[in-house]
């Protein structure tokens, strides 16, 4: 028979485990046989088909064409040279593909390294111990412990279940989630069987305990992973921005290529040297380098993030990140530590606390449900390890646990038989428990949501009626616990006659008490707080918490600073209509408070609506479809589920609200590290340009060949430019507001500095030098020189050495592009000197080598040609400062 037609105990012999769990030995020698829990990762894109995409990109198609053109000119015309050009040409499209293919693979491996740094746990009984383990060391027969919001490990059939319900979507492909339960199944099919969980499915509401039948790539997951195809992502903002931008830039190429042969044609040139220039313009345009760059950058960034405990699980999110205009954040954990402490009670119309309950114990006997209460309805998993308490879960149950034995001055344990889980919706918990004096219900939780329950209230006199003035009581208590910051919880409870129908268990309830909980805020937060006013950038609290609580908290913290913030609760939100919620959200300071999680996800639409870059945190089951929906998804490290995780675009390590500020700063850096590489990178093609221009125009001989353009887009530039993709922050991008969607990666100041002014800096540099060299060697104005003269070849040389040490000076000047170039740490970026230190080298090998000589039509300077460009290139440093400064004044 199959396992899910056997009952629990037979299920269990069958894969001869026990309740208690497997041994060492046993766990060791399964491990042996049946290997690590995981399924094989699968390859959605081959590897084949990504390499051939690096050559078939638009940058790559408009230089295939060039590289045909060329052949196709040797073709007609032998002997022309043109040859060498084509295998230029294609040697460009090959060290740019290869290079490119490289970078993404590389930056994929570092984004799967990264997420090994968040370990998937699962809790076994192993040896009659609770222990948590890594997922991949589970085998056939471990028993496990599961609750809402965790992944399914492996295929397990169910020993006990507690309101459990699953989401097969990505097994079965059913959405709505099932209810599951141990009884035995008379189902034929496995998938559909009451009693199984299955592999790469989650846990939507409630807990139980299960016995591991199948891991690994014996689970039908493992069986079907090959099939599965992961969701078609849409493109992120930076995405479609490389695309509009690879259109402009090509788009500009090739009209400039037309326009050159055009103008050479109406000079009387021949058309086959026009072609050869039309062909130099289009690949001295072509921005070779962007892709990988902007992969490089993005990896980088990624790893930068990890350093400051947030992991991206998608490498486009990391520069959504930068642009993003409000933080809708969870309190508990996340702006405070979630190190609960109870500090004080509210018993009987009385405010005390606990060390005064220890000093009374009467009292704790009066209270005595109010502490078993505390004690014992909760969902935390707890063991006895060398006769020390310790438990996993909650670390306010931990604290209300820990509070109730000290009052009672015993631990009590009445075995639970049956619970009405915790969400955000209902804001409280039942547990039913079979106890010496009966069956008995256990719930606390938000006083708002116990009140409507309870028909009697206890006092140290008996039980009493809950009066309209009691209830008053209670409510004022809770407020004046809460505006000191604290989180109340309110405890009920009721005894249930034997046979009790399970629909109506919570009600008729006994009010027993208040409890207020001390959490401080993580001391990291205000100074973040501060960061996102001075960045623009809006936060909003969202909390399942008391209103009160949640505006003392958000006062300490920073976070309220108006005299008359704007505190909505869920009742309220309701309430609201959708151009109401969308005013109301316009005001500077915003509490939601008792929200449930449907409405985080109406304020993420709302925001969206609004046309603002929405970042959300969120841990629980019910939060994974408002992390979707937003821009990026933030889950919490620590506290968050399996399911929220996975709909996150990003994990926070620590839970901790600072860092996400952090990881704010590295996206915006990214973003300003484009431009940078955008304003080196397109400097260098006017003075590439130019000389054709002057060439046609003026008819003198060409100043720079086209192999000479060659070297430097894809020698010398590449690493500097790649270096100017990785700069660290600067120190004032989280002084100004987010980039507005408008914004444009090449917009016109960008354009038309790099054009227009450092651009024809270098122009002129190449010219002066190049006129230089002719001028000292005796040349005639409209005198021709051979191609071989080596008059020729040394001014050629001169340009191109010009450029360089331009180039050289502009990488600097393109580290910020307001800042002066004195205000930072010049050599600070390690890429950025190595790319210095290859250009060097380059330039002297191909200046003064005679393998660089033929190979680029080349000859050795002198050295006063050197010290000619050297002045030039300084006053191009100085003009650029000036410009700086005089934009800086016109700002200011
Ligand atoms: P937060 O936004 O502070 O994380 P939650 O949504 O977790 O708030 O909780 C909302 C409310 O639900 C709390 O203020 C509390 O009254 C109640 N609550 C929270 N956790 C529990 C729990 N484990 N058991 C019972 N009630 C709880
Ligand atoms: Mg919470």
């Amino acid at each position: 028979m199959k396992i899910h037609q056997l009952n629990t105990e037979e299920a269990l012999a069958s894969l001869h485990s026990r309740l208690d769990g497997l041994n060492q030995a046993e766990v060791i020698g399964r491990l042996h046989e049946y290997g690590l829990n995981q399924v094989d990762e699968v390859q959605t894109e081959s590897l084949l088909l990504r390499f051939i995409k690096e050559f078939t990109h638009f940058f790559a198609l408009i230089l295939w064409l060039a590289a045909g053109l060329a052949f196709f000119a040797e073709y007609r015309q032998p002997g022309g040279g043109m040859d060498t050009l084509g295998y230029a040409v294609l040697g460009v499209i090959l060290i740019n593909g290869l290079f490119s293919f490289w970078q993404q693979y590389r930056a994929e491996h570092a984004i799967n390294a990264l997420q090994k740094l968040l370990p998937h746990y699962v809790k076994v009984v192993r040896n009659g111990k609770l222990e948590q383990i890594l997922v991949a060391q589970l085998v056939p027969g471990d028993v496990v412990l599961l609750q809402e919001g965790d992944n399914v490990p492996a295929d397990c059939r169910l020993l006990e279940a507690f309101t459990l319900r699953v989401n097969n979507a990505t097994v079965t492909g059913e959405s709505l989630p099932q209810a599951r339960d141990a009884l035995r199944s008379s189902e034929e099919n496995l998938e559909h069987s009451r009693n199984t969980l299955l592999a790469g499915t989650s846990i939507v509401s409630g807990e139980g305990k299960a016995v591991v039948f199948a891991t690994g790539m014996h689970t039908e997951f493992g069986k079907i992973a090959h099939l599965t195809q992961t969701a078609v992502k849409g493109s992120s903002p930076l995405q479609t921005e490389i695309i509009r931008l690879s259109r402009i830039i090509a788009g500009l190429s090739i009209a400039l290529g037309l326009a050159f042969f055009f103008i050479g044609h109406s000079m009387g040139l021949s058309f086959w040297d026009n072609f050869i220039f039309a062909i130099g313009i289009i690949v001295a345009n072509v921005p070779e380098g962007l892709l990988p760059t902007v992969t490089l950058a993005l990896a980088m960034a990624t790893q930068r993030m990890a350093k400051r405990q947030a992991l991206i699980r998608h490498l486009p999110s990391v520069e959504t990140l930068g642009a993003v205009t409000v933080i809708c954040t969870d309190k508990t954990g996340t702006l405070t530590e979630n190190r609960m402490a109870v500090s004080s009670l509210y018993l009987d119309g009385q405010l005390t606390t606990p060390t005064q309950i220890q000093r009374q114990p009467e009292l704790a006997h009066l209270h005595r449900r109010f502490f078993e209460d505390a004690l014992l309805c909760h969902n935390l998993k707890e063991t006895v390890n060398e006769g020390k308490w310790q438990a996993l879960g909650d670390p306010m149950e931990i604290a209300l646990v820990r509070m109730a034995k000290n009052c009672l001055g015993e631990n009590i344990s009445y075995p639970k038989i049956n619970e009405v889980p915790f969400d955000t919706d209902r804001k409280r918990l039942s547990t039913i428990h079979q106890t010496p004096h009966g069956i008995m219900l256990y719930c606390k939780g938000a006083l708002e949501m116990l009140l409507p329950l309870c028909q009697q209230v206890q006092t140290s006199t008996g039980i009493i009626p809950l009066t309209a003035e009691l209830k008053q009581a209670y409510l004022h208590s809770q407020e004046e616990m809460a505006s000191q910051g604290l989180r109340v919880l309110a405890f009920a409870w009721r005894k249930l006659s034997e046979g009790h129908n399970s629909e109506s268990q919570e009600q008729d309830l006994i009010l027993s008490g208040l409890v207020g909980l001390e959490d401080p805020f993580r001391p990291e937060v205000p100074e973040a707080m501060r960061l996102c006013r001075a960045a623009g950038i809006k936060v909003i609290m969202v909390t399942g918490d008391h209103p009160h609580t949640a505006l003392a908290i958000g006062r300490q913290i920073g976070q309220i600073q108006s005299e008359h913030p704007v505190v909505i609760t869920g009742d309220q939100l309701r309430k609201l209509s959708e151009i109401q919620l969308r005013l109301a959200l316009d005001a500077p300071d915003i509490i939601f408070a008792r929200v449930g999680a449907d409405q985080k996800m109406r304020i993420v639409a709302a925001l969206k609506k609004k046309k603002q870059i929405v970042a959300v945190t969120g841990d629980g089951v019910n939060d994974a479809p408002a992390l979707k929906l937003a821009d990026i998804g933030i889950a919490m490290g620590i506290a968050g589920t399996d399911v929220a995780k996975e709909a996150a675009d990003m994990i926070l390590l620590d839970d901790n609200f600072a860092s996400i500020i952090a990881a704010i700063e590295e996206g915006r850096a990214v973003y300003a590290n484009i431009r940078k590489f955008l304003a080196y990178i397109l400097t260098s093609n006017i003075p590439e340009i130019l000389p054709y221009l002057v060439f046609a125009l003026l008819k003198i001989p060409l100043p720079l060949t086209i192999i000479q353009i060659l070297a430097v887009d894809l020698g010398t530039d590449m690493l500097p430019a790649l270096g100017l993709g990785v700069e660290k922050p600067e120190a004032d991008s989280m002084n100004k507001p987010p980039r507005s969607r408008q914004e444009r990666l090449l917009d016109w100041p960008l354009l038309l500095r790099a054009y227009l002014f450092l651009g024809v800096l270098e122009a002129i540099v190449l010219m002066a030098a190049y006129f230089f060299v002719l001028h000292t060697g005796g040349w005639q104005w409209g005198e021709q020189l051979a191609s071989q003269s080596p008059l020729y070849l040394q001014a050629t040389t001169a340009c191109f050495s010009a450029i360089i040490i331009t180039q050289i000076v502009n990488v600097f000047l393109c580290k910020s592009p307001k800042r002066s170039l004195f205000s930072a740490a010049l050599f600070d970026n390690p890429i950025i000197l190595w790319g210095i230190a290859l250009e060097i080298t380059l330039v002297g090998l191909i200046d003064y080598t005679r393998w660089g000589n033929t190979l680029f039509g080349t000859h050795p300077l002198a050295a006063e040609v050197w010290l000619f460009i050297l002045p030039f290139a300084l006053g191009m440093l100085l003009l650029e400062e000036l410009r700086k400064w005089l934009a800086a004044k016109v700002n200011a």
